[in-house]
């Protein structure tokens, strides 16, 4: 038997008290958003610095004018981790809608398993127990860590992580390591782990369009007055070809094509666009023609219209001819994408369309490059290995749609790369009524963290 064999076999043997462990605390109210719920936050930091001084760490609680942040360190040889999880929770109403109390965890029979039913128990607690307890095995069988491992737990993830920068760049010589560990995404599907490699950027921008200083009567000014309505509607209309691209000049200047490796096995995950519209009422996907929905979703970047305001909106009818009308448009980004240069050229093509007597004004909204995280370096390829070994299916490197800030944290402040690694699956209801976490996410969690940190000391 190798060390590692023991190291997992530990973890088997150990899961009852592993679920213990989770459910005490999966027991604390730690909501972050509601300041009722303060004193339960801080209890759950101070549980998580008794835990992980159990495992030898040496750890504090940190203090910030929020929810406190749990800081440790192993210390000991190998490479340096940071490893980041989350312990505060979503508030949980409408509270009529679960099954049983949030805070009060049991383990309830579905048809896909056993599940662990709580508040908190896939987002992020179950997850961030899944390294504690990989630890806490390499520890009994090894006496020690196969890696240099510094924790950070923040409190207030789940409300905008207001004291995260400030907190990253006051400590950053503290926490800078040379790769960091998210434990808060998810698998493909229940069988397929996943290392989520890319995250899209985002741009948002309000577009108002001004003409009469008034609104008018269409019967007295209809034809002779410009209509703001009329030439949004064809600004925005010349934004996309047929095709489905985007025809903003410049726009894809700075789109690299997905890596043949890549796309072959995206291509091999058989993803079945047809189904996943058929869960919102659709069926035929649009967007890009000659991308996959997958492929649109991951890699590709979009242009898209969130809301439309101008003229008579209420019951019945009014003739107006409004003085003004807005658009709130906004972009997810890819590759090295980026939002300064396309808000100059979203405006500029937008006073290329103005006619005369007609002006425009702006409302910018948020502005991030996408992340892509190398997945050729020996880390990531060591962490897939393990994660296929563990679940006996290819990991893949996955997309997401949306965004991570904390990877885009730790790159800016810290300057390392995250690798993204979770257990959670699509229906695991985090933020809603009933959220649960499959008790076999959670153990082969701790295997899969087990094997990565055996993997990386290989590497
Ligand atoms: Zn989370």
């Amino acid at each position: 038997m190798s060390q590692l064999d023991d190291v997992l076999a530990h973890i088997d043997a150990d899961r009852p008290q592993a679920l213990e462990r989770l459910f005490a605390l999966l027991r604390m109210q730690s909501i972050s958003t509601d300041p009722a719920y303060a004193a339960e936050c801080e209890k759950a930091a101070d549980w998580l610095v008794e835990d992980l001084k159990s495992l030898g760490f040496e750890a504090t609680r940190r203090d910030t004018p929020g929810r406190p942040m749990v800081v440790a360190h192993s210390g000991g040889e190998g490479r340096h981790v940071l490893f980041y999880g989350h312990y505060d929770v979503q508030p949980v109403d409408p509270l009529e809608l679960w099954t049983r109390p949030p805070f009060e965890p049991a383990i309830e029979e579905t048809a896909h398993g056993a599940v662990i039913r709580a508040r908190g128990a896939a987002d992020d607690k179950g997850q961030l127990m899944t390294f504690l307890e990989a630890c806490r095995a390499w520890k009994a069988v090894t006496g020690k860590l196969p890696a240099n491992v510094t924790i950070l737990f923040e409190g207030e993830e789940e409300s905008g992580s207001p004291s995260l920068i400030p907190f990253l760049e006051a400590n950053a010589e503290e926490l800078k390591a040379e790769l960091a560990l998210v434990c808060d995404t998810g698998m493909l599907d229940r069988n397929t782990p996943a290392i989520a490699t890319r995250l899209r950027g985002m741009l948002g921008e309000q577009i108002t369009i001004k003409a009469a200083d008034k609104d008018l009567h269409s019967g007295s000014f209809g034809g002779p007055a410009a209509n703001p309505i009329r030439i949004l509607a064809k600004i925005l209309a010349g934004l996309h070809d047929d095709e489905g691209r985007v025809t903003l000049p410049g726009f894809y200047d700075d789109v690299a094509d997905l890596p043949a490796d890549i796309k072959a096995q995206w291509d091999a995950l058989k993803f079945d666009g047809e189904a996943f519209l058929g869960e919102v009422g659709l069926k035929v996907p649009a967007g890009e023609k000659g991308y996959s929905a997958l492929e649109q979703i991951w890699s590709r970047p979009t242009l898209e219209f969130n809301g439309i305001i101008g003229g008579y909106t209420g019951e019945g009818f009014k003739t107006v001819l409004p003085a003004q009308a807005s658009a709130k448009v906004s972009m997810r980004l890819v590759s090295q994408q980026d939002p300064v240069k396309l808000r100059a050229a979203l405006r500029s093509y937008v006073e290329s369309c103005l006619p005369a007597d007609v002006t425009v004004e702006y409302k910018p909204h948020g502005g991030s490059m996408a992340t892509e995280l190398p997945t050729d370096t020996p880390e990531f390829t060591a962490a897939q290995a393990a994660l296929t070994e563990e679940w006996a299916t290819e990991a893949v490197f996955s997309g997401m749609g949306g965004s991570i800030p904390i990877v885009g944290h730790f790159r800016k402040i810290l300057g390392m790369n995250s690798l993204m690694v979770g257990f959670g699956l699509d229906d695991d209801q985090i933020h809603s009524p009933n959220e649960k976490y499959e008790l076999r996410s959670f153990h082969k969690g701790a295997r899969s963290w087990a094997r990565i940190l055996d993997a990386l000391a290989k590497a």
